[in-house]
């Protein structure tokens, strides 16, 4: 059985489980590209571990090639303003 939501097309999957939605609404929004460097922070490259704060999904996240860290949160909307010329 292969993983649709995996980033390797071949990857093993055990069988169904009660939370496989969850594992590939995990695997669709994680962080791929490092923000700082933009090189990839899947598989060996880093690590995303996800955990949430109430209904916000917290991404943390770790690059192999530069060694930033950090928590990426995908956001809907954001209000900001612009300073004065
Ligand atoms: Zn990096």
């Amino acid at each position: 059985m292969s993983d649709p939501g995996a980033s390797d097309p071949g990857a093993r999957v055990s069988g169904a489980h009660w939370w496989d939605p969850d594992r590939a609404n995990h695997l669709a929004a994680r962080p791929r590209f490092c923000p700082n460097c933009g090189d990839a922070v899947t598989g060996a490259e880093g690590i995303s571990v996800e955990y949430w704060e109430a209904d916000r999904k917290v991404f943390h996240t770790w690059c192999n090639t530069c060694g930033w860290a950090g928590d990426i949160v995908r956001i809907q909307r954001m209000v900001g303003h612009e300073p004065e010329d």
